[in-house]
């Protein structure tokens, strides 16, 4: 027997002879030789004389040990699945489903109900908080069905008997016997407090709610302000065409110069601004059609062409012979490139070298634009595409920009389904670009590259300038006519009908956006008189969208022309209408 064994069964003995008790007792016994430890149980009687002598002490022993060690596993394993249950922050539940009782402990009370007490089936479905209740019993239902049992993983508040809302975590698994068909043994899972991870949540969803508000804001904002910017930037322009129209000399016309350089720059910044906005907001559509590369590239080169002046950069381009032909909207591209170009010449420090390279690379022409300037940092690389990134360096307070030009080439370039990187071997090693887009396999003819716009012709003409910002509709009406036409103007859409009706207009220009009459209106009723049936109506408007001239088109007008109105366009239209007759 085991030494620590001996002295309470040797009591066991004693106090069973004398108190007459049934001796009903488990001890270890140890091998002498090999030291290996049994468990026997000892059950035994005591005879008596008849004066209550003890006689005889007989019993049976039974080796226990097998029983023994199954229990002390069974208490392990269940100690440990103790510990991992409090690690993990769990409590089990039991129901049993052919009389929905439900076997939890201490824990899974405090969990579910707030308490200790011992709760049922019943009283636990009545914690579920009001609003999930039909949900988990719903999930419940679906998880203990006999066929095809689903998953069961809910996330549902519980109300505790203090009224405290908790979140809860539980999942859980069903268990089936072997019977034909088959019945449900138990359904068995875990539940977790996750209400404070819950509440993180929730604090987390706020945020980025609120930050993708003030980013929509934001875009809105932008687009506002865009278009907002545009409205008085047509008018300067037209003085400035007027000017240079009259004649202006001496410091009358470079001042005139000046101001239509800055005022194409400020244009260009303005018209960035909108477009990266519309790419943002998705509102924004291309005009597709076959165009080759080649042309794209000379009307980028043109436009890039004073920066390159005024740095004294030298520029060198290769592009090979053979037309490569794009399925893409031409100014867009154009946009790209003059782009990426204006960017080499502005970041590259004076008398530098900026080259442009095209070449085929298995369907895709590869357009890279490298330059010997002040690079980009490693860190920066990646970054440089996202909207409003500038690198941080004292060259930049210098040249300008608001840092959305690549973030808008890139938006282009991958509505055109191609991409674009950035390398650079670090700062004052130089930068390069690289523009991949898919080129078209077997183009189809076309009239060639869009012309550039001749502006100034005459035209001759009675026409009606309609536009509520006065200095817009005056500056176009004398531009008009010093062009050699006959304009008036007016600065409603109600006022537009009574003018027109005395003038009797060729033409009329129609502001969308004007008070008393919207330019649509307007143009139903002109349309609507006698005079105003042969009458050409152009739409002016701040949207080109596709829908805008479609609505534009329904209410009767002839062309429709994005604002600010580009003087040579809109004359290289007025050039293209049929020679009024004689009136
Ligand atoms: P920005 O209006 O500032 O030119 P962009 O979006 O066109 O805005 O360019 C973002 C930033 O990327 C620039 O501010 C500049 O730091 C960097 N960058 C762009 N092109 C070059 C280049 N060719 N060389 C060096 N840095 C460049």
């Amino acid at each position: 027997m085991h030494p620590d064994d001996r002295e309470p069964i040797r009591q066991a003995i004693e106090l069973s002879i004398a108190e007459r008790t049934p001796y009903n007792v488990h001890y270890r016994t140890v091998d002498p030789d090999s030291g290996a430890m049994n468990w026997v149980r000892a059950i035994a009687r005591t005879s008596y004389a008849a004066d209550g002598t003890p006689i005889r002490f007989d019993g049976v022993t039974l080796d226990v040990s097998d029983q023994k060690r199954a229990e002390a596993s069974l208490r392990e394993s269940e100690q440990r699945r103790r510990l991992a249950l409090d690690a993990a922050e769990l409590e089990a539940w039991h129901i049993d489903p052919a009389t929905n009782t439900l076997t939890t402990d201490d824990r899974f009370r405090k969990i579910f109900a707030g308490s200790n007490e011992v709760i049922d089936y019943e009283q636990a479905v009545a914690t579920l908080h009001p609003d999930d209740r039909e949900r988990v019993q719903e999930a419940i239902a679906a998880a203990t069905r006999p066929d095809d049992p689903a998953p069961y993983a809910e996330e549902y508040r519980v109300v505790h008997n203090n009224g405290a809302v908790r979140w809860v975590f539980a999942k859980g698994r069903v268990t089936y016997n072997c019977a034909e068909p088959r019945q449900l043994m138990s359904f068995d899972g875990t539940v977790a407090d996750i209400t404070d991870s819950k509440l993180v949540e929730e604090e987390r969803e706020r945020l980025v709610g609120q930050l993708r508000d003030a980013d929509r804001r934001k875009d809105e904002f932008l687009a506002t302000l865009a278009h907002e910017l545009r409205n008085p930037l047509a008018p300067i322009r037209n003085g400035l065409q007027i000017m240079r129209l009259v004649g202006a000399e001496g410091p009358l016309e470079q001042a005139r110069a000046m101001m239509d350089r800055q005022l194409t720059q400020l244009v260009r910044l303005v018209d960035d601004l909108l477009d990266v906005s519309r790419v943002t907001s998705g509102k924004f559509e291309l005009r597709r059609e076959q165009v080759e590369l080649r042309a794209v590239i000379d009307a980028a080169v043109e436009t890039s062409r004073p920066a390159f002046d005024q740095a004294g950069h030298e520029f060198e381009i290769s592009v090979p012979d053979e037309p490569i032909v794009l399925d893409g909207d031409p100014t867009r591209l154009a946009q790209v490139v003059s782009n990426l170009l204006t960017n080499s010449a502005k970041y590259t420090h004076q008398g530098g070298r900026v080259r442009l390279a095209v070449r085929r690379e298995n369907g895709t022409a590869v357009l890279t634009v490298a330059d010997n300037g002040i690079g980009i940092p490693p860190d920066m690389l990646g970054r440089i595409f996202e909207m409003f990134t500038q690198v941080d360096r004292a060259l930049e307070k210098t040249t300008g920009g608001l840092g959305i030009g690549l973030s808008l080439v890139k938006g282009l370039v991958e509505m055109h389904g191609g991409t674009i990187e950035a390398s650079s071997e670090g700062e004052g090693t130089g930068s390069e670009f690289t523009v991949r887009l898919p080129m078209v396999s077997s183009p189809v003819q076309n009239g060639g590259p869009p012309a550039i716009d001749q502006p100034v012709a005459s035209s001759s003409r009675r026409i009606l300038v309609t536009d509520d910002n006065v200095d817009s509709a005056e500056s176009l009406a004398m531009l008009l006519e010093l062009l050699g036409n006959d304009v008036s103007t007016a600065n409603d859409g109600l006022q537009a009908l009574e003018v027109a009706e005395r003038f009797l207009p060729h033409v009329i220009l129609l502001d969308i956006g004007m008070p008393k009459l919207n330019g649509y209106e307007a143009c139903r009723r002109i349309r609507e008189q006698p005079w105003g049936k042969n009458a050409v109506l152009i739409a002016m408007t701040g949207w080109g969208q596709d829908e805008d001239k479609r609505r534009s088109q329904e209410a009767g007008f002839d062309h429709h022309l994005v604002k600010p109105v580009d003087p040579g366009a809109l004359v290289k239209l007025l050039r293209s209408l049929k020679k009024p007759e004689k009136a």
